[in-house]
């Protein structure tokens, strides 16, 4: 079946509220585990259709901005959010509560109970409407970056759009367009410092009411950690400034030579003077290509891609109107993911079909597990999918950017090493934001600005000003809308360069390695996951370094000049 041929509709709240009744009344009455099993799978089930016409609501609204109709699925079910958490609620409670946790427990492990009492401590009924208030401001964000409208040379673009510009090997181009950008930022930076603002202060008052001291320890469980906290974090951050910033600082340097500048900006962002690597040919014969490509990978992976194609579950070319970005989304009550992506004519575009579709054959692979909170993991475990699928899809990288090939590879792992930098920049800034709830915009910034001395210390914006200011940050998405998602990459990205280093040295092994986790779903945490997968934990002392030598020994064989 295609995608558009799913069934869809509107969940009505109040009979789901009755029929959670009727669940709680046969769960507190059950005489054996096995009746209790029962009505927990039953109410998995409602779950997984509930999840289903959610996503599909979002992704219909995501393709289409301006179309009224997805709009209002969209809003619907954002107002609900709040009271299907409630009933959810009402369940994990009884659950809870239950005589039987021991024999649950050994049912599905323990990461079954560990989920539910971290659940419980993120929501309570007083809770509710702040809620919806934070589901609104989000919408308010995403509404306004998906709508920039930015003149450019005389022609209209939206964010993305305006994107391959920035990565033009002309430097007038890169300047002017990234001006582009941040002038439209700068137009705006008031509404989003409004909207940040909000934000930070709402949810320092959801913490309060729960009765945390700030958002911190929930925003933790929001994303579902549950064998790592803040400290262990920090000192991640502190590794990746011991390690990977002074190599990105070589790298700096190697890069002025390849492009023969005597010094780089914000916008030098490109990596060669002809430009970029770019893919080769439309997006349906990359797609085309992609396929093959899965074909031979594996078993596993072409008959997942064969599908998706089929049963056109992928929209990846921008077009105006789109929301920007890429995700993969998915509808377990079909058993099935889906990738959305805004093709742009860059290598990004290739990013996507080995990213995002790693995710997405993370979420196939698991959709056997027995429960819905076992499809996905958490995210810094989600990400190992996605990026060492990056990896794994080298050996077919010539089918897109033919002879670039190796420009593409020497750009992939300086600019996956790069990001780790950048990663826990944006994270160190989020906790001091949640730590200091009171701070007003400005302080935030120069607070940025502090940061990126730290973690970006060759960031030069020239005369940029939006930028120089310390506005950088409201360009992305994830300190609005997720917060605290984004040492997940770093995290994840360390994993999938284990994984990249194993690949060399018997790609069978990491195979099975990686399909191995893939099954796993989220049926367990993510330093239990790593072990499965046979890595070793990021947070362990040496790890990152071990990783980086690696990497950059790598790296230095490379003569990018002859690339
Ligand atoms: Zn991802």
């Amino acid at each position: 079946m295609k995608y558009s041929e799913l069934q869809y509709e509107r969940i009505d709240v109040e009979k789901r509220r009755n029929l959670m009744k009727e669940y709680l009344d046969k769960f507190s009455n059950a005489h054996s585990v096995d009746d209790q099993i029962n009505v927990i799978l039953d109410v998995n089930e409602q779950n997984k259709e509930y999840h289903s016409y959610a996503a599909m609501a979002s992704l219909n609204f995501s393709r289409d901005i301006n179309d009224e109709d997805a709009k209002a699925e969209k809003d619907y079910y954002d107002s609900i959010g709040p009271d299907m958490i409630e009933i959810g609620d009402s369940f994990e409670k009884a659950v809870n509560q239950s005589k039987y946790k021991d024999e649950l427990s050994k049912e599905w492990g323990e990461k079954f109970l560990t989920d539910i009492e971290t659940s419980l401590k993120t929501f309570d009924p007083k809770i509710k409407e702040m809620l919806k208030e934070e589901t609104n401001l989000r919408n308010e964000y995403t509404k306004l970056t998906a709508g920039a409208k930015i003149t450019y040379e005389g022609k209209e673009y939206n964010l993305a759009g305006l994107g391959p510009f920035h990565s033009n090997e002309d430097r007038n181009v890169r300047k002017a367009s990234y001006k582009a950008r941040f002038n439209w930022f700068s137009e705006n930076s008031e509404a989003l410092d409004d909207i940040y603002d909000k934000l930070v202060k709402l949810r320092h008052k959801i913490a309060t009411t729960l009765g945390y001291d700030n958002f911190i320890e929930l925003g933790y469980m929001r994303m579902g950690r549950s064998d790592y906290g803040p400290n262990e974090v920090a000192n991640f951050r502190k590794q990746i400034v011991d390690h990977v910033v002074p190599v990105v600082k070589k790298l700096v340097q190697k890069k002025k030579d390849i492009l023969g500048l005597d010094h780089l900006y914000f916008y030098d962002g490109i990596n060669f003077k002809e430009g970029d690597p770019k893919p080769k040919g439309s997006p349906d014969h990359l797609i085309k290509e992609a396929q093959v490509m899965y074909r031979e990978l594996s078993n596993e992976t072409g008959d997942f891609f064969d599908m998706m194609v089929e049963e056109e579950l992928m929209d990846l070319v921008n077009r105006e109107g789109k929301r920007p970005g890429g995700f993969c989304t998915s509808f377990p009550k079909y058993d099935r993911p889906y990738i959305f992506s805004n093709f742009n004519g860059t290598d990004h575009d290739i990013t996507v079909l080995t990213h995002e579709a790693g995710h997405a054959f993370q979420c196939y692979s698991s959709r056997n597990q027995p429960l819905l909170g076992y499809l996905w993991p958490t995210m810094e475990a989600a990400e190992i999918h996605s990026m060492s699928m990056e990896f794994f899809t080298w050996p077919w990288m010539h089918k897109f950017f033919k002879e670039e090939t190796d420009r593409f590879k020497y750009k992939h792992i300086a600019g996956s090493l790069s990001f780790l930098p950048y990663g826990a920049c944006v994270d160190h800034f989020q906790h001091w934001v949640y730590e200091n709830p009171e701070a007003t915009p400005k302080e935030r910034n120069q607070r940025w600005l502090d940061l990126e001395s730290i973690y970006l210390p060759n960031r030069d914006y020239d005369d940029l000003h939006f930028p120089k200011t310390g506005g950088v940050w409201q360009g992305q998405l994830h300190i609005y809308q997720m917060p605290f998602y984004y040492i997940d990459y770093t995290l994840a990205q360390t994993c999938a360069f284990q994984f990249w280093i194993k690949n060399e040295q018997d790609s069978e092994k990491a195979w099975k390695d990686y399909v191995h986790l893939c099954n796993a779903g989220g049926s367990q945490s993510f330093t239990k996951l790593v072990a499965l997968a046979g890595l070793e934990l990021p947070f362990n002392d040496g790890c990152l370094e071990t990783v980086v030598e690696h990497v950059s020994d790598w790296l230095d064989k490379v003569d990018p000049n002859k690339l």
